[in-house]
């Protein structure tokens, strides 16, 4: 087998320590993920067997509890489509390298956050940018309801 890809720059055992990071981390959301669905689906048939009063106490709850799981669940999964980015880059040796400035990720950001795709400075950089946007945005917003009066 030869090994190619990830000769861009990458030495092969970062590579495979960060690949298996990766894997790792997924596997771990992957499963919580699965675990999450089980536990909804077998409260559902617990409940079923509850008489009637309780039953439908308990649906309402189970509801609740169930928008929270799911909301829970659809967070998790935004992560592993996350992850699934992450390794994409990995395998193309993209990862690890900053969208903006193209400058290395901190290995010790990268282990914090495995999927972040800007340096620390970048990242920062940007969330006061589209802090000031959204001042920017509203200030519009009100000035154009002003010369609408
Ligand atoms: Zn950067």
């Amino acid at each position: 087998m030869k090994d190619n890809k990830a000769a861009t720059g990458t030495p092969r055992s970062r590579y495979t320590e960060r690949k298996h990071m990766l894997d790792e981390r997924r596997r771990e959301i992957q499963a919580e993920v699965q675990g999450k669905m089980r536990g909804v689906r077998e409260e559902g048939t617990w409940g079923g067997k509850l008489n009637e009063v309780l039953d439908a106490v308990e649906s309402a709850e189970a509801d609740i509890q169930e928008e929270l799981e799911f909301s829970l669940v659809q967070m998790k999964s935004e992560t592993l489509n996350k992850i699934n980015d992450a390794i994409a880059r990995l395998e193309q040796g993209d990862y690890g390298y900053c969208f903006d400035c193209g400058e290395e990720i901190a290995e010790k950001r990268l282990r914090a956050l495995p999927f972040a795709v800007r340096c620390k400075d970048c990242e920062e950089a940007r969330e006061v940018a589209e802090q000031r946007e959204r001042q920017l945005a509203a200030r519009r917003c009100t000035s154009g309801l002003f010369l609408d009066m």
